[in-house]
């Protein structure tokens, strides 16, 4: 498939099947952590990237093909709403099934009103607030000319007054960078102002573009709950898994989820087993078989072995 991938496991929404709009990678920010690499050139203007009955096709399709889904959740290979038509989707999304719609996005672009109006019909949003100060923000999202401090809170706190689903902000937290009581101390006051229902505090376990980015100590992620709690409930979801029965093809299924982030071995080890429950041979055997294809890398982020795309 082209367009929709996994179902993934998560925390957040459990089996959750994923759907990418965009062509890698499409952002308007350029984030320190991000998974998908450093952001080569900016992009900002919405667009129909791909044909939205295309995707719509592959997505009924997924859902004849798959059970146990509990969210159908856009997210991808950038920016969700640079997508033009994405509310056309949710809404034809929603006539067809009541599995619940969820909109992963950095946020960047809701101070536009049709932005926050394609979003309406999402049973959950999760926009990204990763500093409560305009030089944090700057440091971290490093975001494309334009698009300031300011107009992202805004746009957050004008979707928060139009927006009767649930709203969940996701905090990443870096240490050295975010996690000092001081810049946690500025996003509680965000948040208060935004008045999310929840904020998913989570921490960068998958390799980053920059070496300087790195998981905060468990202290300062006790520490952040206890300051963000103040303004909104906080989760510290732990990792999902990834679910790969019921996948036709394993090198396939692999591949389109590490197109869109690294895979911990570790991850893809336990999903193979699920598939060949007891046998570790036939999960070996499977993940050299994916090796020899040369579609993978092997890279190390602390002490967890990861695959990645080989660069072309
Ligand atoms: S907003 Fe998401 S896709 Fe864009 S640079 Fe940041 S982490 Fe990457």
């Amino acid at each position: 498939m082209k367009y929709v991938f996994g179902p993934v496991s998560s925390k957040r929404l459990g089996q959750s099947l994923g759907v990418d709009l965009l062509p890698p990678k499409s952002c308007t920010w350029n984030c320190v952590y991000c998974q998908l690499g450093r952001t080569k050139r900016f992009e900002t203007e919405r667009r129909e990237f791909f044909p939205r009955q295309e995707i719509l096709d592959e997505i009924v399709e997924a859902l004849q093909n798959n059970t146990g889904i509990d969210w159908i959740t856009f997210v991808g290979s950038g920016e969700t709403t640079l997508y033009k038509g994405l509310g056309w989707l949710i809404h034809e999304v929603k006539q067809r099934t009541s599995i619940p719609v969820a909109v992963i996005t950095n946020g960047s672009l809701l101070h536009l009103p049709e932005v926050r109006q394609e979003l309406l019909e999402a049973d959950a949003v999760l926009p990204s607030l990763n500093a409560g100060s305009e030089e944090l923000y700057l440091r971290i999202d490093r975001p494309a000319p334009g698009f300031g401090f300011l107009q992202h809170i805004e746009g957050l706190r004008q979707f928060r007054q139009e927006y009767t689903g649930k709203l969940w902000v996701e905090v990443m937290l870096i240490a050295g960078l975010n996690d000092s009581d001081e810049a946690l101390e500025d996003l509680a006051r965000v948040l208060a102002d935004i008045r999310p229902d929840t904020v998913h505090l989570v921490v960068p376990t998958r390799p980053a573009p920059e070496s300087f980015v790195g998981l905060p100590e468990e202290e300062r992620v006790l520490r952040a709950v206890f300051i963000l709690s103040k303004a909104a409930h906080v989760v510290h979801p732990v990792k999902g898994t990834m679910n790969l029965k019921g996948a036709s093809d394993l090198l396939e299924a692999v591949t389109s989820i590490a197109v869109r982030h690294p895979v911990q071995e570790r991850e893809l080890e336990t999903a193979l087993l699920d598939c060949f429950p007891g046998d570790h041979e036939a999960v070996r055997q499977a993940m050299d078989a994916m090796l020899a294809s040369g579609r993978f890398d092997k890279v190390t982020q602390g002490s967890e072995l990861y695959w990645i795309m080989k660069a072309v």
